[in-house]
């Protein structure tokens, strides 16, 4: 495969962008190797600009459910564009995309756009804070939720990937109040809450963790949560950032049947804007301002393009059997890599929910970052870099979830399982021999 042309631009990226990038993840650090450099998306693939085409199963990092460059999509963003692309005033399409979050999450009645998922938990956290008027906060070992100082401690994603302990910066005082426990891990919650229970704010989680690499909660994991904090007068949170209409449509919460305190969204809801949300009960939501005095605001906040963009791409999920169909399809991606490691005789672990999912090079799937850490890296990077060659696209890091969409079809899952087949024997190399 001739990548000279990304060759040329990582050259010169590196010379005035940092890191080559604008977000860790994309340097291909876990995996060696240069990133390609994208000319164009379209439907399930992306064509990079020396015109190689990869099956794309990171989608933009989950937000493109229907699939890159969606018509629906693409004419909902022309037509709102034709209008102007900001009025810093209100817009119907703000109403109209809330209102579609509050039918599949009835408990949010209230809903707070932002411009980013790390907003998002941010302005979540702040709130939490102001309404329990306590200060401390648990979150889960390998659990992201954006780039928040409070919440890079033991984060996942491009803070595992890059093999980074906490992030310098944030000051100690303040990653104090962060406490951490392994996801899956209720008792350690329950003892925590014991211990200081009448401090903690709020418990966060990914309630499918998809920053560890993709990882289930267990069964009676987040029902524990919630009885705990409710018994604790702690809030729950959500970070449905990545799972929202990828795990079902609505979220975790719908698909267990829980109701957090509040939720965050991000990602799907923006369909490739950039779009965050905070919401959950008006009780709790009316703290924020200009409702209560819980300060909070974004000159960009509630953009039409934006939420135009969220709302074409939502309606075209929700249209019949079209999500069912592209989770069917991830169910089968994941069944399919899994025979074809286990006929290659590699120590191999998928799984999937909805239109979201994952592997390990590790015989059984982890139940938490630690876990997760033990899978054969190695034999990962020699799977993606050969996948990568025969044109499919995988995450580039073991620790991060993939993902597909409504325009993945029959071709693409043939072409990923011919690449699989010797990707595998690439991998193979690398199984430890002990
Ligand atoms: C991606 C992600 C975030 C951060 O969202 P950004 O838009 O990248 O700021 C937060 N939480 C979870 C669970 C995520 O997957």
């Amino acid at each position: 495969m001739n990548r000279s042309q990304s060759e040329k631009l990582w050259q010169e990226a590196l010379g005035v962008l940092v890191g080559g990038v604008n977000s860790p993840v994309r340097a291909f650090r876990a995996a060696g190797g240069h990133p390609f450099f994208v000319r164009r998306g379209f439907g399930p693939y992306l064509e990079d600009v020396d015109g190689n085409r990869y099956v794309d199963f990171v989608l933009s990092w989950g937000p493109l459910a229907a699939g890159h460059a969606h018509p629906a999509v693409l004419d909902a963003v022309r037509e709102a564009i034709g209008a102007g692309l900001s009025y810093g005033c209100p817009c119907e399409a703000e109403i109209r995309l809330a209102q579609k979050i509050r039918a599949y999450f009835p408990f949010a009645e209230r809903v707070r756009f932002v411009s980013s998922g790390t907003e998002a938990v941010m302005s979540a956290i702040r709130l939490a804070r102001a309404a329990t008027g306590r200060n401390e906060i648990i979150k889960m070992d390998g659990c992201y939720h954006g780039h928040a100082d409070s919440l890079l401690i033991s984060a996942g994603s491009g803070v595992a990937t890059l093999a980074l302990q906490d992030s310098p910066g944030v000051p100690a005082d303040l990653a104090r109040l962060t406490h951490t426990v392994p996801y899956n891990d209720a008792d350690a919650v329950s003892r925590l809450l014991e211990e200081r229970g009448p401090k903690i704010a709020c418990v966060i989680v990914e309630p499918v963790a998809g920053n560890m690499g993709f990882v289930l909660p267990e069964p009676g994991y987040l029902a524990a949560l919630r009885d705990l904090t409710a018994r604790h007068g702690a809030l729950l949170i959500f970070d449905e950032v990545m799972t929202g209409f990828r795990v079902a449509l609505g979220g975790a919460s719908t698909l267990f049947g829980i109701t957090p305190d509040l939720i965050t969204l991000g990602k799907v809801i923006g369909g490739g804007m950039p779009v965050g949300a905070y919401a959950g009960p008006a009780a709790l939501m009316d703290q924020v301002a200009p409702a209560g005095p819980v300060y909070q605001a974004g000159t960009l906040s509630g953009n039409p393009v934006a939420m135009a963009a969220g709302l074409a791409t939502l309606e075209t999920l929700e249209k019949p059997g079209v999500f069912e169909q592209a989770a069917r399809r991830m169910a089968e991606l994941m069944r399919g890599l899994q025979e074809r490691a286990r006929a290659a005789g590699i120590a191999f672990s998928a799984a999937s929910l909805g239109t979201m999912g994952g592997f390990f090079f590790r015989g059984e799937a982890p139940r938490t970052m630690a876990e997760a850490k033990t899978s054969n890296q190695s034999a990962w990077r020699a799977f993606f870099n050969a996948l990568l060659e025969n044109g499919v696209y995988f995450a580039p890091s073991p620790f991060e979830a993939c993902f597909i969409s409504t325009a993945h079809g029959e071709t693409e899952q043939v072409t990923v399982f011919n690449a699989a087949e010797t990707a595998f024997e690439r991998a193979k190399n690398f199984e430890k021999t002990s």
